[in-house]
């Protein structure tokens, strides 16, 4: 995600400070982190099995609802046998809405499951929290065996909502359906809902995704396009979600970055951010494919629009969500570095996954600096200053707060966010080019794309790589920058 109020300049960098008096203050209300951050373990290993959604729905605009049938066949992981699974229900945060008056959807959603069933025999689920389902397994599932979980399920949208939602002739369905959480060796990932940044975490997964959608409606999702009709179904391999906008109003502008189709999509009145968006998308497609190492599906969707409060632009895999234009220095511009960042999340995030609750840098950071570079290297933008200055602060606040780059989504105030997230490990990574050189930066990027593709890393995995390739020991660099570790 990108923050819409993260215009990237010095006067961001002076309101952040004037937040950091107040910062204990606003510590001690918050919610301790769920796991501490150090306590990490390793990446998963590759398996080539992955769950399979089978998802059939039908949309009722006329009611703001889509109600669908889901299979998920899920294969066990790890060495324990499972008694339970869970699955996230994001769209129930909608419901009775928690997280601050400014977000508040202008008219509440949630989703309702019925019908639970494990290998065909009646279940009782149960909500362990208003977005977290608990489902029962009837026997222990095992190594080498799966599961095969059905439901039924009716989502109501919110209007107004964060992500998800419907306005006019368009929905946003976003973390929609009933997601399968991660389990690792730390255990089932069910961290809670926030609205500090995207505290989102699925696997690799299979879909195959069925609508029925109203006359006129067109479909736009993670999946190939198809032209539009009444009933589609869209199959889509190696994906960690399945986002899909459908909608009767959105136009559409295609261009081709190497063999990939990339599609500006567009409502009346945006027009004039189109050329240049569409043109900012080819380039990054072409710029992040060139140094990071292939995008390895056939298509990218950028939908122009609002998808929420405070949110410029979104990330899902294959499909991109980003406001069509921003206030720069220059005045009003298209948003062509939000653009560039959204699409710098298909490698950091989309395809090299990571715990975004636990670790959010490392796909932020990593997405941070691409864009960064993106936009000193294609357009011509040098934000060497703002990143001097940005660090500097970032290390006042530190040690003002306590808190770290490295650390839970639930340990930081929104302000402090962008600056310890985003923007230090950004700064690091320019730090690292002036240490190492361009090439064996993005050398070290690639081999970590490279050995982390449709896995999940952490941070320990990315100082790993990056030590290997430098054949020399930057972890106390790396402690300095993240950990605020000097030694
Ligand atoms: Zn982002």
């Amino acid at each position: 995600m990108k923050h819409r109020f993260f215009s990237f300049s010095i006067s961001f960098v002076l309101v952040v400070m004037a937040f950091v008096t107040t910062f204990t203050q606003l510590a001690q209300e918050k919610q301790p982190a769920v796991t501490p951050v150090h306590k990490q373990t390793s990446g998963q290993s590759a398996s080539p099995k992955r769950p399979l959604y089978q998802i059939d729905a039908t949309y009722h605009p006329e009611r703001d609802e889509v109600a669908a049938k889901m299979k998920v066949t899920i294969p066990h992981k790890g060495r324990d046998a499972w008694r339970e699974v869970f699955f996230h229900l994001y769209p129930n945060v909608f419901r009775e809405w928690k997280y601050g008056k400014e977000g508040k959807p202008t008219k509440p959603g949630y989703i309702q499951v019925s019908q639970v069933k494990v290998n065909g025999r009646a279940v009782k689920e149960k909500l362990v929290r208003d977005e977290i389902m608990r489902v029962p397994l009837v026997q222990p599932l095992a190594h080498g065996k799966t599961a095969q979980i059905t439901m039924d399920f009716t989502l109501r949208l919110p209007h107004g909502g964060t992500r998800l939602n419907t306005f006019k002739h368009t929905a946003f369905l976003a973390q929609w359906y009933p997601m399968l959480a991660v389990k690792n060796q730390s255990g089932w990932q069910i961290e809670p809902y926030t609205t500090v940044g995207d505290p989102f975490y699925s696997e690799m997964s299979n879909f195959q995704v069925s609508f029925h959608l109203p006359e006129g409606y067109r479909l736009i999702s993670t999946g190939k396009n198809l032209d539009s009709g009444s009933f589609v179904t869209i199959k889509q391999d190696r994906v960690r979600d399945f986002v899909a906008v459908l909608t009767k109003d959105y136009q559409k502008q295609s261009a081709k970055a190497g063999g990939i189709a990339v599609n500006l999509w567009y409502l009346p009145g945006m027009e004039k951010a189109v050329a240049p968006l569409l043109h900012a998308a080819t380039q990054s497609m072409n710029f992040f494919g060139k140094i990071y190492g292939k995008y390895p599906y056939d298509e990218v969707d950028v939908v122009l629009g609002e998808t929420g409060f405070g949110i410029a632009g979104m990330e899902y895999p294959g499909l991109i969500t980003s406001i069509p234009t921003m206030q720069t220095e220059a005045g009003i511009q298209p948003a062509v570095s939000v653009v560039a960042h959204e699409l710098a999340h298909q490698w950091w995030y989309g395809v090299v996954g990571n715990n975004q609750a636990k670790e959010p840098w490392l796909d932020e950071g990593l997405t941070t600096f691409s864009e960064f570079l993106f936009m000193k290297e294609k357009m011509k933008s040098d934000e060497h200053e703002f990143l001097r200055r940005a660090t500097k602060k970032a290390d006042e606040i530190h040690q003002v707060a306590g808190i770290t780059c490295v650390d839970t989504l639930y340990s930081y105030p929104d302000i402090f966010y962008g600056l310890m997230v985003y923007i230090r490990p950004a700064a690091m990574l320019f730090e690292l080019m002036d240490e190492l050189g361009r090439d064996k930066v993005l050398e070290i990027l690639r081999a970590y794309y490279d050995q982390y593709q449709f896995k999940t890393a952490t941070t320990l995995d990315f100082i790993r790589v990056a030590n290997k390739v430098a054949e020399k020991d930057l972890t106390p660099f790396f402690r300095e920058w993240l950990y605020f570790d000097k030694g």
